[in-house]
């Protein structure tokens, strides 16, 4: 049993990813497993090396150790997307060659007034599959004008899986309408191929993660299925968010675990109600659960945060 915490070094970590790196860590140590650290800095605009190196010190602090993964100072190895370039352009040679995947030319206005005008199976946005059967020809002439992205040809598919918190779930994949990026136009590897090439690589057995990328299931399933692995088993965790149920997040500058920190919390003080509020969770029994509220998660020596301006009041 392997399973990993998998944050993105774009911010300072808060409490909405230390509560995702403990369940994690929960996870696999209640089955005696191995624990993993990845850094998905894939993202080179918006992660930060010296984010991810503040975040192994936060991870130390808070005594969430892991048995593989990077290390302060070292060097960056496999564990950090970003060196991962490679591995990731070699697949999707492969399914270049074997008509996996295909070029789409469609520019973000183009992409934007599709979203606008919402059409395919569920009445919401969706590709509309415009560049799936461009003859040769047409690809040529318009890879003289613009470096396209590449999609997924997806099939129809009905995928059933048990979660660890939401219970069964139905996630659909339909031709076309789902045919989901897998290499920007920019050049940027797409979140779901880096995440489930990254998990084989691995051996991880057990993914835990926010509710958020629920969605994300049904496209990772196709890409197990492509790269002729079995999934993993998923947990996706409620969301820890504010009094008004917006997620926290590091670019509203929600307070941080060193905010926290500064403000005398010791590790056990917040790993203790964060556990607490685990075993409520699993506790609950019915339906999905979406979200937290982050004072029901510290209630007691904190009631009163005002997290939009950063106001820590101690009642
Ligand atoms: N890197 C993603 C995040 O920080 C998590 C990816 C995953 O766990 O699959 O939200
Ligand atoms: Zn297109």
């Amino acid at each position: 049993m392997k399973g990993r915490f998998a944050p993105s070094p774009t911010g300072y970590i808060h409490l909405g990813n230390v509560w995702i790196a403990m369940l994690a860590w929960l996870v696999v140590k209640q089955q005696g497993g191995t624990f993993v650290l990845r850094m998905e800095d894939i993202d080179t605009q918006r992660a930060k090396r010296s984010l991810g190196e503040a975040l192994l010190d936060d991870l130390e602090w808070l005594g969430l150790t892991w048995d593989e993964g990077p290390r302060m100072g070292g060097p960056a190895g496999t564990y950090w997307q970003s060196e991962r370039y490679d591995s990731y352009e070699k697949q999707l040679n492969k399914w270049q060659a074997n008509g996996l995947i295909y070029p789409c030319y469609c520019n973000r206005a183009r992409l934007q007034s599709i979203a606008s005008a919402p059409h395919g199976h569920e009445g919401i946005a969706h590709y509309d599959g415009h560049c799936r059967n461009l003859s040769p020809l047409m690809r040529a002439e318009l890879s003289q004008y613009k470096e396209p992205s590449w999609r997924m040809k997806v099939s129809k598919r009905s995928y059933e899986f048990m979660d660890r918190w939401q219970g069964v779930q139905h996630e659909e994949l339909w031709p076309a309408e789902d045919d989901f990026i897998v290499k920007r136009a920019d050049g940027m590897f797409a979140y779901n191929l880096a995440v489930v090439m990254d998990d084989i690589a691995m051996g991880i057995t057990d993914v835990v993660r926010g509710y958020d990328l629920l969605p994300a299931v049904a496209s990772q399933l196709w890409l197990y299925e492509c790269l002729g692995e079995s999934a993993p088993n998923y947990g996706h965790a409620p969301l820890v968010v504010d009094q008004e149920g917006h997620r926290l997040s590091k670019r509203q500058q929600s307070i941080t675990l060193r905010d926290l920190r500064a403000i005398g919390y010791s590790a056990s003080m917040i790993l203790g109600r964060l556990a607490l509020a685990a075993g409520l969770v699993s506790r609950k029994q019915t339906g999905r659960f979406e979200s937290l509220t982050w004072s029901d998660l510290l209630v007691g020596n904190i009631e009163n945060i005002s997290l939009k301006q950063k106001e820590i009041k101690l009642t």
